[in-house]
């Protein structure tokens, strides 16, 4: 167990990790492919296959220095917060760690279906009956962490993987950079998060509560839903805006043919006060989540309402605005 110095950790990180942080090369014991699975700000994610087993990871290389600062609490923190994870089976699931000379590299199960991002913004929209599916999973795993008094504060389509595409298979909550433990040193408060998918109170730099996920829950199920960004603007200031105004349109034509249950789904989580928004636990009782008969539901892909009309410069905007400062 390693314990860090209190004095370098904000409020709400975990600073002790399980898991040894081993320092062999290693490359010695993975071969890292090229390819690229993502990339942040601080992290980039590569393919990789553990040579003793053939299986296959993502290894997510942190920085260990950013902008001259050392940032080793911040990912011991998010050590800890997977670790805490671990019984969690919509979370990914952490295999090991190693440090190397500039990174802190996590070897984390692979999630070959990539991002539901990829679901909300291509031409086939998914049916009603997979949106729903990928929904009930992603709340049982914010639930879940809820319980544990964590909150995620980043639930947004790019941190919302698949385990496989064809069929398409179940979610995995990834990116715990930003997550934090709620009721340890008072109320929460900070500006992080990213502007599209960020809840009116962190705007207003209120506390931070479990509510707060609910609503990037709202934004991503609008987003399944219609193919479109609620809140995004021209700019970031627009964007907040749209937030703290919570300007949501439900009357637009991406609205044609979506059921009247979904819109009532959405609706309830897209409100301005966090003590108005339904608990995890009180989404996964909402009817549209329960529709024809999900229990006999098949797993290969249901046949899409077809193409969808959209703006065609809308997605062409859509940078990241990832800025925790
Ligand atoms: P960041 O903090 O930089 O956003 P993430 O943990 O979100 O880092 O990873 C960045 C991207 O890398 C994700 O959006 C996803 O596309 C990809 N990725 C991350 N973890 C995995 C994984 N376990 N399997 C497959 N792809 C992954
Ligand atoms: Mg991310």
């Amino acid at each position: 167990r390693r314990r860090l110095d209190s004095r370098s950790c904000p409020p709400g990180l975990f600073t002790e990790i399980q898991t040894q942080i081993r320092t062999e090369p290693l490359d010695s014991l993975y071969v890292i492919t090229n390819a690229e699975l993502g990339r942040g700000k601080f992290a980039v994610v590569k393919k990789c296959e553990e040579k003793a087993t053939g299986k296959e990871y993502a290894a997510k290389f942190l920085k260990k220095r950013r902008r001259g600062r050392d940032c080793r609490a911040e990912i011991v923190h998010e050590v800890a917060v997977l670790e805490a994870m671990r019984a969690n089976p919509r979370v990914v699931n952490l295999h090991e760690v190693f440090e190397t000379e500039h990174d802190i590299v996590l070897l984390l199960e692979y999630a070959a279906g990539g991002e539901i991002f990829d679901h909300c913004v291509s031409e086939e929209i998914l049916s009603e009956r997979q949106i729903t599916r990928l929904l009930r999973q992603t709340l049982e795993g914010v639930h879940l962490l809820h319980q544990s008094s964590l909150v995620h504060l980043d639930l947004k389509p790019q941190n919302i993987l698949l385990t496989s595409l064809n069929p398409l298979g179940d979610i995995k909550i990834v990116d715990f950079g930003l997550a934090r433990r709620l009721g340890t040193t008072g109320e929460l408060r900070e500006i992080l998060g990213t502007p599209e998918y960020v809840a009116p109170e962190i705007l207003n730099y209120e506390p931070i509560t479990t509510a707060t996920d609910l609503w990037s829950v709202g934004v991503i199920a609008y987003m399944l839903v219609t193919g479109e960004s609620p809140f995004q603007g021209e700019d970031k200031q627009e964007t907040f805006l749209n937030v703290s105004q919570v300007n949501v349109d439900y009357c637009k034509e991406a609205f044609a043919g979506v059921s009247e249950l979904a819109v009532d789904f959405i609706q309830k989580l897209l409100v301005k006060s966090p003590e108005d928004r339904p608990s995890a636990a009180e989404c996964l009782t909402h009817p549209w989540l329960w529709q024809s008969s999900p229990d006999s539901e098949p797993s290969t892909p249901q046949p899409s309402r077809g193409p969808r009309e959209r703006s065609a410069g809308k997605w062409g905007a859509t940078t990241p605005l990832d800025d925790p400062e």
